[in-house]
């Protein structure tokens, strides 16, 4: 018997001693040499043998043989033996036995008992026919016949094929238990991944809060409760105030852990009362279900979001913006609601940050305008509609003009005068900056060249500068007008540095080598720390004009002054002040130390006609004074 497989046991019922002992000489050969068990042993074998043949897991076919002379007898052996687990193999019966029932009789019972065993009616009689003991029996494929008298090689032949096939079925079985098994576990696994995998495809990674998707799901489950009720859903969408400045500027792993904290917060907030997702990077979304609670949801998600976060050791500020919108009585889509919230949001970051704004259909006006604005703007550049006026710069030491500031202006032919800061902001976000920026540093150019004795500025966007390739683009756009870059000063702000410093100090310095100046403008107003001023060489701050504006109305404004004075002149850089309205200003700014101004005192923006007829006037002016 190899390994693994079962026992192949054999009982044999027969009233007949010489019978039983004609078993004993063919089926002994068959199984291994015998040796003694106690608990296995048959008191009738050992009454007419003197002991079983033991089970010995040996090479031997058969691992037992079982004798027994009543049919009731033999039932209790496979009872026996199958609540065991070590149910018969084969079973022989003979047909008559009496006193007790007969072979068929026994077969029967022991069929039910067994369904697996092979079953042999042993006869010397035709008592019954084979049809009517199979239709008793059951089983046919596993019910067989021997006849009376039968001969050892017959019996010998019988029981080795009926072993080996018992085992070959039962191993079938077992293998096929095997794989059900295998199957049914391989199935739950797969259905707790699936599960899981659902639970994933609804879930944010990084939060733990739904996603866009959990978000959809969520929104259809509340409409049609709320449908039901009667009520309308309402969505708040929520935009992490500069988040990509601390993103940029503290890491990602910061980034990331205020997302995280954000999210709690949110979902603190939010409590019992909706639903929170993050729809990516740093913008979430709550659905509000007790919809007379929205705004005062909303409020308490402006309000958690003020407090400061401490990250490892950095304290970091920020607020958040909100817009909110109710979905439609009769269809509550997400889509539709969250195109609301979001114009909401837009409004509510125009009107300064860490607001709340709830939806009206005015603001969609409002996007509708910025929609067409950005259309007309395309229109403007290629139909040469725009203009540029020049502002100019002037030494603090006997104010001589050194130089001009270019300034954008748009007159749109309906709307009249259109300041640049309202279409170059649609301008950055349509990505028409390009076109523009390069309009204006091509006018910029050729202009200059009508004063090429003083420097000419030019105010570049952010997003411009940081498209690759901005350099040789800048560099070719100048040679082709064959303006001298060393009269070209390019002004950029903080915003450039913040993305992504090592870039911007690369474009710098191949800018700076090509002979351009650069000035960093609205110095003082940003977010982006000092640092940057040891590793980036500048020729030039531009204070802010808040600044100047305050020395009026702040006290300490001065002080500020002061200090960015010295801050420049530690690092060699020349200082211009913006926004020199008032005699006093200048008065202030030449004493404490700044080497140029700028403003409406020495001259406003003016189109290039006028500004080469008002330097005429006053340097005649300064000539004859
Ligand atoms: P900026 O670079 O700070 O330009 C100076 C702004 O201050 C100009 O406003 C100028 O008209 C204004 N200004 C000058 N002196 C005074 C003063 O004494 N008092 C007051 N109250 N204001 C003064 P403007 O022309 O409206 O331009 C606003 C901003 O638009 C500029 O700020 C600049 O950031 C941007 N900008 C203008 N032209 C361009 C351009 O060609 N390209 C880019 N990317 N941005 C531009
Ligand atoms: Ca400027
Ligand atoms: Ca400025």
């Amino acid at each position: 018997m190899t390994t693994g497989e079962r026992p192949r046991r054999v009982l044999v019922a027969d009233d007949d001693t010489l019978v039983l002992e004609a078993y004993r000489r063919v089926l002994d050969g068959l199984t291994a040499s015998a040796a003694s068990d106690a608990s296995d042993f048959d008191a009738l074998s050992a009454e007419l043998f003197g002991e079983e043949t033991a089970s010995d897991p040996g090479d031997a076919l058969l691992a037992g043989i079982t004798y027994c002379r009543q049919g009731l007898d033999a039932i209790g052996k496979v009872e026996e033996a199958f609540a065991e687990g070590q149910p018969f193999a084969i079973v022989f019966l003979d047909m008559r036995m009496p006193p007790g029932i007969d072979g068929l009789e026994t077969a029967r019972r022991i069929r039910r008992i067994d369904p697996d065993v092979n079953i042999v009616i042993v006869t010397g009689y035709s008592d019954h026919k084979p049809a009517e003991i199979t239709a008793a029996v059951g089983k046919p494929e596993r019910l067989f016949y021997l006849l009376k008298p039968f001969d050892g090689d017959e019996l010998q032949q019988l029981a080795t094929a009926l072993a080996k096939r018992w085992s070959a079925d039962i191993g079938m079985a077992a293998e096929l238990a095997k794989r059900v098994a295998e199957l049914e576990a391989l199935n739950a696994r797969l259905k707790t991944s699936e599960a899981e995998a659902q639970a994933a495809a609804r879930t944010d990674a990084l939060t733990g809060l739904l996603n866009r998707t959990g978000l959809g799901e969520q929104f259809r489950i509340e409409a049609d409760r709320a449908h039901e009720n009667g009520r309308r859903l309402a969505v708040l969408y929520l935009d992490l105030d500069r988040f990509k400045d601390v993103n940029d500027s503290l890491g990602h792993d910061v980034g990331d852990e205020l997302i995280r904290e954000f999210a709690r917060r949110i979902r603190t907030a939010t409590g019992e009362d909706g639903f929170a997702a993050r729809l990516g990077g740093d913008e979430f979304a709550v659905i509000s279900t007790v919809p007379s609670a929205a705004a005062e949801l909303g409020r308490r998600l402006l309000e958690a979001c003020l407090v400061p976060y401490v990250i490892g050791n950095q304290v970091v500020q920020t607020g958040v913006s909100i817009g909110i919108a109710r979905a439609d009585a009769e269809q509550q889509n997400l889509i539709e609601t969250m195109r609301r919230a979001d114009i909401a949001l837009y409004a509510a970051k125009a009107a300064g940050r860490g607001v709340m704004f709830e939806f009206d259909s005015s603001m969609e006006r409002d996007i509708l305008g910025t929609q067409r604005l950005a259309s007309d703007l395309a229109k403007a550049i290629t139909n040469d509609e725009l203009m540029l006026h020049y502002q100019p710069l002037v030494c603090s030491e006997g104010l001589p003009i050194t130089g001009v500031e270019a300034l954008l202006r748009w007159t749109h032919p309906t709307r009249g005068l259109i300041p640049p800061l309202a279409f170059i902001d649609v301008a950055e976000k349509t990505d028409l900056i390009h076109k523009l920026g390069d309009w204006v540093l091509r006018r910029a150019f050729a202009d200059s060249k009508r004063w090429p004795d003083i420097i000419t500025a030019v105010n570049l966007s952010p997003v411009q500068f940081k498209k690759p390739g901005f350099v040789d683009r800048l560099v070719a756009l100048a040679t082709a007008s064959g303006v001298d870059p060393r009269m070209i000063e390019l002004e950029i702000t903080e915003t450039v540095l913040i993305a992504d410093m090592a870039d911007a100090a690369g474009k710098i310095r191949q800018l700076r080598e090509a002979g351009f100046r650069i000035a960093l403008d609205d110095f003082g107003n940003g977010y982006a720390g000092l640092g940057y001023l040891n590793q980036i060489q500048f020729d030039k701050l531009k204070i802010d004009r808040s600044f100047i504006e305050n020395l009026r109305a702040k006290s300490g404004a001065d002080e500020v002054i002061r200090s960015i004075v010295g801050l420049a002149k530690s690092f060699s850089l020349s200082i211009t002040a913006e926004g020199v309205e008032h005699l006093e200003q200048q008065l202030f700014l030449q004493q404490a130390g700044c080497s140029h101004m700028q403003g409406f005192l020495f001259g406003r923006p003016m189109q290039a006609d006028d500004l080469v007829r008002f330097r005429y006037t006053t340097l005649t002016a300064q000539a004859s004074g």
